[in-house]
């Protein structure tokens, strides 16, 4: 039986193509695919394309467009053995991290990637990201898929989807997975790292589509004001916070922060500790600059990046779990999201 594969494109640089009379950049019609690629008939699976309208830089992501994604995947998850998702890179990590959770026992391959250069520039690292995505999404073991999960193939590598952040805005090795290895690297050959990529479970697909949007990203820095902080924790509606914290968790002591945090959990605000560092682990309590906030109820995220974060807190907060419930769960890795 051949194996089939519905390409999703949603924009980004990848699918862009020079105007011959003008030589700007636009979207390519998705149509043309076989003509501008034509090395992809020699692949033998069928490969089917949908374009998502309107096509989108990645900055234009929003829960809406995460939605609509979901919902393709769902349509067409009975009919499909993979999917490759074609996406801007600017965002590729949020939205990669999302559909990680709204796709419940997902045990498909759906593969982002995207390009630094369009694919319609002779250099463009485009083709060979879209090959060996389509290589990977259709790779199988007996019957069974070999990445049944939310990946990112980019530059050479195929990383956790929720596990990564875009780290360079120019190398064509865009993408760091600081706290989970590659689920494959590619070179002559592709070397799938087979234990640590999740099984499947082979339930049903359960795709939650409600997400909540209450929530913010606060970035500690040495002299971070009283009023910006107070600012963010009192913004009518919110439900939680990421504080990005220092190295392993940690944060100024002065008292007016602690007192500012500390009254905001007790109004119901969930406050996730997660690092900024690209690599390591949130351990509140080692140092003296984190002792309080465990004692004041702040959530540790472990090594979880701040893209899976955020995504992970629309997420819960969407299905309207008891809030002591959604804190069990930040703790608790889902999707693979997170090492404790
Ligand atoms: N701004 C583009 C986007 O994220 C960049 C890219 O595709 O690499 O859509």
């Amino acid at each position: 039986m051949s194996i089939s594969l519905l390409v999703i494109y949603t924009g980004g640089t990848i699918g862009m193509v020079k105007d011959r009379e003008t030589g700007a950049l636009h979207p390519f019609n998705f149509e043309n695919i076989y003509k501008m690629m034509p090395v992809l008939e020699n692949f033998d699976y069928t490969i089917d394309g949908i374009t998502l309208t309107p096509l989108i830089d990645s900055s234009n992501v929003s829960p809406a467009f995460w939605i609509k994604l979901a919902e393709v995947i769902e349509a067409n998850y009975g009919n499909y053995d993979g999917f490759v998702v074609l996406h801007g890179t600017d965002t590729m990590a949020y939205s990669a991290s999302m559909l990680s959770f709204m796709l419940e026992n997902l045990n498909k391959p759906v593969i982002f990637t995207g390009s630094q250069l369009p694919m319609g520039v002779v250099r463009t690292d485009g083709r060979d990201n879209f090959i060996n995505a389509i290589e990977i999404a259709a790779a199988r073991v007996d019957d069974t898929p070999l990445v049944p999960e939310v990946a990112i193939y980019f530059e050479n590598k195929l990383l956790r989807g929720n596990r990564t952040n875009k780290f360079n805005a120019e190398n064509f090795n865009a993408f760091l997975s600081g706290n989970f290895p590659p689920l494959a690297e590619v070179g002559v050959y592709i070397k799938y790292n087979e234990s640590v990529i999740l099984k499947p479970n082979f339930r049903n697909l359960k795709v939650h589509t409600s997400l909540d949007t209450n929530i913010a990203i606060l970035k500690l820095f040495p002299g971070i004001s009283e009023t910006v902080v107070n600012a963010v924790l009192n913004i009518e509606g919110l439900k939680g916070v990421i504080l990005e914290t220092y190295g392993a968790g940690n944060a100024p002591t002065d008292e007016w922060f602690i007192e500012a945090l500390s009254d905001a959990i007790n109004h119901g605000i969930i406050i996730y500790n997660v690092t900024q560092c690209k690599g390591g682990s949130v351990d509140m309590g080692k140092y003296e600059t984190s002792v309080a906030l465990e004692k004041i109820g702040l959530v540790g995220g472990y090594d979880i990046t701040t893209e899976s974060a955020a995504a992970k807190m629309m997420f819960l907060l969407g299905q309207g779990f008891p809030i002591d419930e959604v804190k069990q769960l930040l703790q608790t890795s889902l999707r693979g999201e997170l090492n404790t």
